[in-house]
């Protein structure tokens, strides 16, 4: 079974400790993982700093024409590593060609706006002043990646620390360190100087600990659950260490009478069900609007019955396995809280599929109590609540009634009512009739419990540099 290396200044190395990578649809594993004590870590944030004093004088746009190489890599292993994510998370091998396609068009934009860390020239309030605004590199990044887009999420951060002429030690999560791996053999293709990228992986408070006491560490960029984004804030107070935080939701999705229907199912089934309901931007929470509510209710789980579920590796499969069969065990103690007081199972929400795998059937269930627990924590599976509602302003009002605020969803024909929801709903990301915000050029990201900060768009590389203020007197 292959063993993949850690990547550390410039060279892969193998570990005599490993970490098994399962496959979720078999629970059986298929590689191995080298793993990282923390001294191994420390030494890799020492590496990265030394490295940081050569690539924060590279410009703009050398780092840029880095960037474009891995892009160039990674697009040219495209189906090798489409394979490797779908073996390691479970998602339909399209999906995984969908977040490399992503990953792709990341590089190739952080490739772009490295050319853009612009300051600024303030027109001064004295006599003989001149004011300067100059943005500069942090140094080293830390960067905590999660499972569920095992690529795409660790590239989100990875791209624009380099652009802004950071250094980058990324962990990703235990159970999907393959991509990232592979995604570290394009890197090293592409040229990049030692130490300004490395990969470890192991375990993660030790690692976490490093990342969080490390003086030359200067920030920690994490996706994650909010759970463990709590951990990491306590973590930082006594460093006064930067974090920016892309953490859990629970994203609403309102469907109006006055939406176009079909294109509102078909919305909600994406929201819901893309990457087997494993995402943080994934709906919760689906209200429709009295009026509509019997035909979306029929044509919704019409549209739920006819998922194909199965090994994500398997033609035309629209719904792999969860991560682990723990995470099905906790999807079916959901259903089990909204049934006991009193939702109805309209389809699905059983185990399936062969012995090993992870496999829940999606489920739907109708008039969920605002109390039960998939109401207000992350189910993480292809579990969907949906509840009728009458008025505009009750739906905003459930909509908000939540302690996260990462996107939430709005199905209209009326622009009146789209510009009322963009501006109440509490959440990051709105998509109106749009149930795929996420793009390169813009700004993603929580707000409430959701996190701190943004990824994308020009914040995504702000979010890697100091803003220093030069004055100056001119005699
Ligand atoms: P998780 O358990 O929080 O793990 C995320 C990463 O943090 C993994 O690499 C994990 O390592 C590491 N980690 C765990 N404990 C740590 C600690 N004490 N110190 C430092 N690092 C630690 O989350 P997950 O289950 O992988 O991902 C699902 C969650 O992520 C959901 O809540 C989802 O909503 C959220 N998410 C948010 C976004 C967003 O952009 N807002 C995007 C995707 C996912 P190990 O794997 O080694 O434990």
């Amino acid at each position: 079974m292959k063993i993949h290396p850690l990547y550390l200044n410039g060279e892969f190395v193998t570990t005599a400790e490993t970490l098994a990578v399962l496959n979720p649809s078999t629970g059986q594993p298929f590689a191995r993982m080298s793993v990282a004590s923390r001294p191994v870590v420390a030494q890799a944030i020492a590496s990265a700093h030394t490295a940081f004093s050569t690539w924060r004088n590279v410009t703009g746009k050398s780092r840029g024409d880095f960037l474009l190489k891995i892009a160039a890599e990674v697009e040219r292993r495209k189906d090798e590593i489409a394979r490797a994510i779908t073996m390691e998370n479970g998602k339909p091998l399209a999906q995984s060609q969908g977040e490399i396609g992503m990953t792709v068009d990341h590089l190739r934009w952080f490739a772009e706006e490295a050319r853009r860390g612009y300051g600024r020239i303030i027109p001064p309030q004295a006599d003989g002043k001149r004011h300067l605004v100059i943005k500069s590199p942090l140094g080293v990044v830390a960067a905590i990646s999660p499972w569920n887009f095992p690529l795409v999420l660790a590239v989100r951060k990875i791209a624009p620390a380099l652009a802004a002429g950071c250094t980058v030690v990324l962990k990703p999560a235990s159970a999907t360190p393959v991509c990232a791996a592979l995604f570290a053999e394009c890197v090293h293709a592409a040229g990049l100087p030692r130490g300004v990228f490395q990969l470890v992986v192991g375990a993660a408070s030790e690692i976490g600990a490093e990342f969080l006491e490390n003086p030359r560490c200067r920030k920690i960029t994490f996706t994650g659950s909010t759970e463990v984004g709590k951990k990491l804030i306590a973590g930082a107070a006594a460093t006064v260490k930067p974090l920016s935080l892309e953490l859990g939701g629970h994203s609403p999705v309102l469907v109006f009478d006055d939406a176009d229907l079909p294109r509102a199912v078909e919305g909600a089934m994406i929201a819901k069900y893309r990457n087997t309901g494993q995402s943080c931007i994934a709906a919760n929470r689906i209200y429709v609007q009295r009026g509509c509510a019997q035909a979306f209710i029929t044509a919704f789980v019409e549209r739920v019955k006819a998922l194909k579920v199965g090994d994500g590796l398997g033609a035309g499969i629209d719904v792999g396995p969860l991560i682990n069969p723990a995470a099905v065990d906790f999807a079916l103690s959901h259903i089990a809280d909204a049934q006991a007081r009193g939702a109805k199972l309209l389809c699905g929400g059983t185990r399936s599929g062969a012995p090993g795998g992870a496999f829940l059937e999606p489920a739907v269930l109708l008039d969920v109590p605002g109390a039960a627990l998939g109401m207000c924590e992350e189910t993480f599976a292809p579990v969907a609540y949906l509840n009728v509602f009458d008025t505009e302003e009750e739906a905003i009002s459930r909509a908000n009634d939540t302690t996260y605020g990462l996107a939430a969803y709005v199905f209209t024909r009326d622009l009146n009512r789209a510009f009322r929801l963009m501006e109440s709903l509490e959440a990051g990301m709105i998509g109106i009739n749009d149930s795929v915000p996420t793009t390169s050029n813009a700004p993603f990201g929580g707000v409430k419990q959701s996190g701190w900060g943004r990824e994308l768009g020009i914040e995504g590389m702000d979010a890697f540099l100091d803003t220093k203020h030069a004055s100056f007197v001119v005699a």
